[in-house]
């Protein structure tokens, strides 16, 4: 299995009409696509031509993958996207590489050049640590997209070793508001999807959603507010399956409804698949079957979008499990 992942792209040129077409690269590895590796090198990632020559970049996220340093980065499209556009990318690239890649640099666009050149040096004297990258590093481990920045050194991997440092930056009660805000948002959910989280644990961190989700919507942030409302649904998801109480599934249910209309398709279709997923598994849970059916069929019949991976198999799985 190829690690390197493209698809095919088409579209008229805003120019003079004409036809754009080419490959879009979601994944590139190095040792497989060094044409695509050596656009990248000349900032020309993505960028494809009509046959008049008008140039236009076709801009997705896209994951960079040096077999012989070992570095992962991901070219977000956004600064304000990298947690999720990894999150998406990354489930994509373990499955056709088989490595968990637990470090990865994002960067934005017009960082590529810089980064790829110092990693030339790195690899010309053998020494990839001293790659310096830029951009923000992300833990990866277990669970995709932890801000590194809330540890002081890379090395607690867990989401409970993670929720755990959490609650220690957060006995400090130095810290200014928006960032205890994130905290409390990190512990919640490195709780909630800790694998061995106690009855205990998931009380707490329903209770510190909730929490968040007061602060965001004084603070009118419409999108975290509304991931925030879906990773507290899934919770309370988890607490459901757990201890048979479909009054919490109900309130799932009551939240993904909420958080919908800005988890869109447009916006992301990995938080919509996500959305979508978690939001059947709940219907499913107070016996509202066909509803969820709909739902987990309209996720399985997207294409492999890489930011949609785990959403797609997932509802396939599901699926499978109603027939
Ligand atoms: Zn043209």
């Amino acid at each position: 299995m190829t690690i390197s992942i493209s698809k095919p792209f088409e579209q008229s040129c805003p120019a003079c009409g004409g036809r754009v077409y080419g490959s879009v690269w979601f994944i590139i590895a190095r040792h497989e696509q060094p044409l695509a590796w050596a656009q990248c090198l000349k900032d020309e990632l993505n960028q494809l031509s009509c046959s008049h020559g008008h140039v236009q970049r076709i801009v997705v996220p896209t994951l960079l993958y040096d077999r012989d340093t070992g570095k992962i980065i991901v070219v977000t499209t956004a600064f304000e996207a990298a947690n999720r556009e990894m999150g998406g990318l990354m489930p994509a690239f373990r499955e056709s590489s088989g490595l968990l890649g637990d470090e990865v640099h994002c960067i934005e666009r017009h960082e590529v050049r810089s980064a790829l050149q110092k990693l030339e040096v790195a690899r010309a004297i053998g020494r990839p640590e001293f790659a310096k990258l830029g951009g923000r590093v992300f833990v990866t481990r277990p669970a995709p997209s932890y801000y590194f920045d809330v540890f002081e050194h890379p090395t607690p991997y867990t989401a409970r070793q993670i929720a755990e440092r959490c609650a220690v930056v957060l006995g400090e009660r130095s810290l200014p508001a928006e960032r205890l805000r994130d905290v409390k948002a990190q512990r919640a959910l490195c709780l909630s999807l800790a694998p061995d989280a106690r009855p205990g644990e998931i009380d707490e961190a329903i209770s510190l959603f909730s929490e968040v989700i007061g602060l965001f919507k004084v603070a009118g942030q419409t999108f975290d507010w509304a991931a925030t409302c879906r990773n507290m649904g899934t919770a309370l998801l988890r607490r459901s399956n757990s201890a048979s109480r479909t009054a919490d599934a109900a309130a799932a249910i009551k939240l993904f409804s909420e958080a919908a209309p800005y988890l869109t398709k447009a916006y992301s279709l990995g938080d919509w698949s996500r959305l979508e997923v978690s939001w059947a598994e709940a219907l499913i849970r107070v016996g509202s079957q066909p509803a969820a059916e709909e739902k987990l069929r309209e996720v399985a019949s997207l294409r492999d979008f890489p930011d949609a991976f785990d959403s797609i198999s997932r509802a396939k799985k599901l699926l499978a499990n109603q027939r």
